[in-house]
């Protein structure tokens, strides 16, 4: 069983098959805005790092992330759904989740935040 590995997301492989689960890119810079995407920390207060196993599921991926390849057998077209090597979360992140909560949602605010999410991988939850 995959869970995903985003604070406060419960997603989990058994409970949705339309929900994949994707592992953590290889460069550096990618998993780093990955991990602070999580917006998980340890208990020493020290910034979760993914481990080999660690998943993301599709929920936190906006559309154009994927893209479909078709691949011919004798039975036809299959189309298989892969997540781009560019791919960045950006979707329901633990800091919409929490200013869902306590702050009255802000028009355009959420949009901003993840493009500066993306730009300087900031830490969530530390101030
Ligand atoms: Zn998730």
């Amino acid at each position: 069983m995959v869970r995903c590995v985003v604070y406060g997301c419960s997603n989990e492989s058994q409970k949705d098959c339309s929900i994949s689960f994707h592992t953590f890119p290889k460069e550096r810079e990618r998993k780093q805005t990955w991990t602070h995407f999580c917006g998980r920390i340890n208990k020493g207060g020290k910034i979760w790092q993914p481990t080999a196993t660690s998943k993301i599921c599709s929920r936190h991926f906006t559309k154009s992330c994927f893209e479909h390849i078709g691949a011919a057998s004798l039975y036809g077209i299959k189309f298989k759904t892969k997540l781009k090597d560019s791919a960045i979360p950006t979707l329901h992140s633990p800091r919409e989740l929490v200013s869902a909560c306590s702050h009255p949602q802000v028009p355009g605010r959420g949009e901003r935040a993840a493009k500066r999410a993306r730009k300087k991988a900031s830490v969530f939850f530390i101030n």
